[in-house]
């Protein structure tokens, strides 16, 4: 099976966190928290649709200004997600620098951003033509835990407590279609652009009792969709991905990230400090490898990946890598 999406940490455990998370099957991205993204290519950075900050802290935004840089003059629509303040975060970043000139731009770059609160959501749209004054007065919504929605898959968030409220992310793919090559051969098809948009009218609720035309070079043939998608697809449980950074160790943020992060695929968590120094981590509001290994063997995870482990530990990650899969193995048990 391909998954979908194929998460990866833009930089080092020591380094500053990123969750960059490309599509399998289009050139498009997701990424949870802005760190230093250097690292990450022109390429992948241009991918990216939807930004998903977990707090405003320097190590986890500052990356904003290289993707900014990148965008600049594009035409493009960038999404942009993060907690309490976070408007007032991003219209400073955007005042920092002189905008004279912009209006020359003839194409067209928007930025959407959207702050998070317990149960509603603050939206706001900054036009670079418009030097990136705001566009309007921010509108309000109703909210609850789901932050995007498409068909094939659901960004959610849970606000957690790290001294100020800091978001949790799960990534969850509706269900994956798995398509059978061998079954796509003997039907004298050949792989191509059209398996895309048989994905999509599954996605997209189409009646599988409706008619489905592939166009596969100069071949054109007509299926029911229901009967093709028996002949040559295995439908499968989607991937769950999720990223948890900087939070203390209390019952309600452990309660809402286990909800949250459950029966994840892979679940990426900050494992800052060895249990031993566990005093600092709690005067820190950050958590321990041991505790990060607890959270993901409660929540029943299938892959743990700690990250974020603070620079007093360089050179002894295995130290905290084993404390987070001891912990996480004896919690499994329980
Ligand atoms: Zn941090
Ligand atoms: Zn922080």
């Amino acid at each position: 099976m391909r998954p979908s999406f194929l998460p990866r940490l833009v930089n080092g455990p020591f380094d500053d966190p990123s969750l960059f998370i490309p599509f399998f099957f289009e050139k498009r991205a997701v990424i949870f928290d802005l760190g230093d993204i250097y690292s990450l290519s022109p390429r992948d950075i241009l991918k990216i649709s939807h930004i998903f900050i977990s707090h405003t802290h320097m190590d986890h935004f500052i990356g904003f200004d290289r993707l900014l840089r990148l965008v600049l003059g594009r035409d493009q629509d960038l999404y942009l997600f993060g907690p309490e303040n976070f408007i007032k975060n991003v219209e400073g970043k955007l005042a920092g620098y002189s905008w004279n000139l912009v209006e020359n731009y003839t194409n067209q770059l928007i930025l959407h951003v959207t702050e998070v609160h317990e149960d509603y959501l603050l939206t706001k749209d900054y036009i670079c033509q418009n030097e990136f004054l705001p566009d309007s007065k921010e509108v309000k919504h109703a909210f609850k835990e789901t932050l995007l929605k498409e068909p094939s898959f659901s960004v959610l968030t849970r606000v957690l407590d790290h001294s100020l409220p800091c978001l949790g992310f799960t990534l969850e793919e509706r269900f994956h279609v798995n398509i059978i090559k061998d079954a796509v051969a003997g039907l004298g098809l050949e792989i191509g652009p059209w398996l895309a948009e048989f994905k999509q009218a599954l996605f997209n609720h189409q009646n599988p009792d409706s008619e489905f035309e592939v166009k596969c070079g100069k071949q054109q043939q007509k299926f029911i969709l229901g009967d093709l998608t028996k002949q040559i697809a295995l439908i499968t449980p989607g991937q769950k991905i999720s990223y948890i950074a900087d939070v203390a160790y209390n019952e309600s943020n452990m309660e809402n990230i286990v909800e949250l992060v459950k029966d994840s695929d892979h679940l990426f968590i900050e494992a800052s400090f060895l249990e031993k120094d566990k005093d600092v981590a709690e005067k820190k509001c950050h958590l321990t490898a041991r505790q990060a290994g607890l959270i993901a063997g409660r929540a029943r995870v299938k892959q743990l990946t700690p990250f974020h482990f603070s620079p007093r530990y360089q050179g002894q990650g295995h130290m905290l890598e084993k404390e987070a899969i001891d912990a996480y193995n004896y919690a499994l048990k329980q």
